[in-house]
């Protein structure tokens, strides 16, 4: 086992991010989303020229609207992950069936556009539902990224928890599939994109200097690199956040970064998400 693994991992939503939980319609806005197409093909470019395997999870749609990109990525040797389809939120589907359809939807998108079967999920705003791991489990996915209750060390889901705010929280069995946990401060989103919606709605400042969040992710990784031996460093990127000029020379130089310390390998999720499924076995199922 590395001493440390790093999964550099790009949810590509393109325009799906702002027609669907945004509600845009304005050409300006949906813009945006389209600038994730740009973005991508950089990143292409990057992970090629750092000889990196990585990770796209790709909305439906996106594989619908783009699927020359989506089928560049999966032939460059990149692995693609489920993200929904139109990005929905799995609260917002409120039934099993309409999540299970939404599931089924993307999963179509993406053998249409590239012919491939994906075996890893990360959920649209990183919401899940009650039901979201059972589907998961009942769809062939061998990994979940989605949950935070972890770091840098992968873990067994869990169903059937039960919340009692009377007393102690009660932790439902262990299931069949890994968590690859994500955090808020790994992902560039709220640390750059300026988003305001509508009146009272989603507000973020972003627009912070690449090197402020250069500072927190080489710190996050030398912390990790230091203290949880065998961790997983899994940073979550979008094309259209990640793809400016700037925050792609702040990548390149965290990259160069991680790789002067002993024992770094990149690697997709899956492959550090099967990793983990052979070196741990489950307990308290
Ligand atoms: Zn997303």
């Amino acid at each position: 086992m590395s001493r440390a693994t790093v999964c550099l991992t790009f949810d590509f939503d393109a325009i799906s991010l702002w027609i669907g939980p945004f509600g845009a319609t304005s050409p300006s806005m949906i813009s945006r989303g389209e600038f994730g197409a740009v973005g991508a093909r950089r990143l292409l470019a990057l992970l090629d020229r750092e000889q990196i395997p990585a990770t796209f999870f790709v909305t439906g749609h996106t594989a619908d609207t783009y699927p020359e990109i989506v089928r560049d990525i999966a032939e460059a040797g990149h692995e693609i992950g489920h993200h929904g389809y139109l990005h929905e939120n799995p609260i917002a589907l409120e039934t099993r069936d309409r999540e299970r359809e939404v599931l089924l939807k993307g999963l179509d998108a993406l053998d249409r556009a590239a012919g491939v079967r994906p075996v890893g999920y990360r959920s649209p705003s990183w919401d899940t539902s009650p039901y979201t791991v059972d589907l998961l489990r009942e769809h062939g996915f061998r990994y979940d990224s989605s949950l935070m209750g972890d770091d840098f060390t992968p873990y067994w889901c869990r169903t059937g928890d039960q919340i009692d705010p009377d007393g102690p929280y009660r932790f439902g069995p262990t299931v069949d599939l890994v968590e690859m946990p994500v955090s808020w401060l790994l992902d560039d989103f709220p640390h750059f994109e300026y988003l305001v919606l509508r009146p009272g709605g989603l507000r973020n400042p972003g627009l912070s200097a690449g090197s402020k969040v250069e500072e927190i992710w080489s710190d996050e990784f030398a912390y990790m690199h230091r203290d949880v031996p065998g961790g997983v460093f899994t940073l979550t990127m979008h094309p259209q956040v990640i793809g400016r000029g700037h925050r792609i020379l702040m990548l390149e130089r965290l990259i160069a970064r991680m790789r002067s310390y002993e024992g770094v390998s990149f690697t997709t999720l899956g492959a550090a998400a099967d990793a983990y499924r052979h070196a741990t076995p489950r307990t308290g199922a």
